[in-house]
């Protein structure tokens, strides 16, 4: 596509990544054909080729409407499209350029800019949320159906077999939300990871990872919280940790996206660029293992496994997750349109709630086609979305193996 980007904006970093970008794309629409809000909406400017396009005229022209920014703010960034796309376009980047741009360009209302503050100062922070939680809990009444769906309910803390002999360490990712509402998944990755010969530590001084900040734009506070985790991590895996263990796969992506986000500070990229290599999704740790020592009790329960976007999109590691849960004795249940995404999306289900639950509605009839006993996923904002309507348990797939641990 050819491109005519203002000189000032062309002479930055993000000038010049958003031309590589917008350049490589050659308008074929074959992303459409995958786009959640496209399949849903069926307007040209809630598709990826439609927000490239509105994307090229703000960086051109300097201007942009309410409306440019309704098509960017509908977008999950789910990157269904970057899977489909041949020519490699790294859409997710230019998206973070051009809602960087609109937010300076298209001032949000007042009420918009408060909620949105709130979101990105209690979500974030583990112990703000979970007095959210619990005060949420407490009032639900006082909420439209949608909201009071998404409060997780208090987990009771469980406790798994586990070996006590290890030999190696590795770093637990906790994750903000994922501490405060599923506490177990880290305790079943715990007791897991034990029968492997493998100690997963719990790092205190680490934070959010930064995406909840990105989903809203606030791109300074994602850089100074993954500069944050740079220097914790450093100093542990200075001592011998071998990885840091993603079990939410939201977090996951971002944290292998340091690289991208902190492009401007040397020193912080050089290190994060180690930090994305040892991040690595739960699966990818299980699937290098000899997965043979673990000590499982046969079960023939029958499960639908949901592979989050940012498992499949954003990290492209659904091949292993699928082929882990093989190994371990999974039975899956059949299921349709597994690229498409449930409308959890970080915060989207707060800010979109009527598209969010109608990809909601959309992927339980998918994941429902072979009656299954109960769902698995990969990340805490799908588990909680998929079991706000679920009609069987939803679990971290982790925990599914742990509970099947023998004593
Ligand atoms: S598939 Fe790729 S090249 Fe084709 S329109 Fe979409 S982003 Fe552009
Ligand atoms: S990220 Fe997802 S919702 Fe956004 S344009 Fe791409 S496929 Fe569509």
């Amino acid at each position: 596509m050819k491109t005519s980007l203002k000189d000032e904006f062309l002479s930055t970093l993000d000038g010049k990544k958003a031309e590589e970008i917008l350049r490589r794309c050659v308008h074929c629409g074959f992303c459409n054909a995958t786009c959640p809000t496209y399949q849903e909406l069926s307007d040209e400017r809630d598709g990826p080729r439609g927000r490239i396009y509105l994307i090229k005229q703000m960086l051109e022209n300097g201007e942009a409407t309410e409306k440019t920014r309704t098509h960017l703010d509908r977008c999950l960034t789910c990157r269904s499209c970057e899977t489909t796309c041949p020519s490699g376009v790294e859409y997710s980047q230019l998206l973070d350029i051009g809602k960087q741009h609109i937010e300076k360009l298209v001032p949000r209302s007042f009420s918009d800019r408060t909620l949105r503050y709130g979101v990105t100062r209690i979500l974030p922070n583990a112990s703000w949320n979970k007095v959210m939680f619990r005060l949420a809990r407490q009032f639900t009444f006082l909420m439209p159906d949608t909201f009071r769906e998404q409060i997780p309910t208090e987990q009771p803390l469980k406790s798994y077999p586990s070996a006590t002999k290890t030999n190696r360490t590795m770093i637990a990712f906790r994750g903000c939300v994922q501490q405060t509402a599923t506490p177990n998944t880290v305790k079943a990755a715990k007791a897991v990871l034990s029968h492997l010969g493998i100690e997963l530590i719990e790092v205190a001084q680490e934070g959010c990872c930064g995406a909840v900040n990105l989903h809203l734009s606030e791109h300074e506070r994602a850089v100074q919280q993954a500069k944050r985790n740079i220097d914790v991590w450093w100093r542990y895996l200075e001592h011998g940790a071998e990885a840091i263990v993603m079990s939410a796969s939201g977090c996951g992506v971002t944290i292998k996206d340091y690289p991208q986000l902190l492009v401007e500070s040397p020193y912080y990229r050089e290190r994060a660029l180690v930090i994305a290599e040892k991040a690595k999704d739960l699966s990818e740790i299980l699937l290098a293992e000899d997965l043979t020592q673990l000590p499982l009790k046969t079960s023939n329960e029958r499960v639908a496994v949901h592979c989050p976007c940012t498992l499949q999109h954003g990290m492209k590691n659904k091949e292993t997750y699928y082929e882990v849960l093989r190994r371990l004795g999974v039975e899956q249940t059949r299921k349709s349109e597994d690229h498409l995404c449930c409308g959890s999306a970080g915060t989207y289900s707060l800010f979109q709630p009527e598209l969010s639950q109608q990809l909601l509605k959309r992927k339980m009839k998918a994941l429902s086609e072979g009656d299954p006993e109960g769902i698995v996923t990969a990340n805490i904002g799908c588990q909680l979305h998929l079991g706000s309507k679920a009609q069987v348990p939803v679990k971290h797939w982790i925990e599914l193996i742990a509970e099947r641990l023998e004593n």
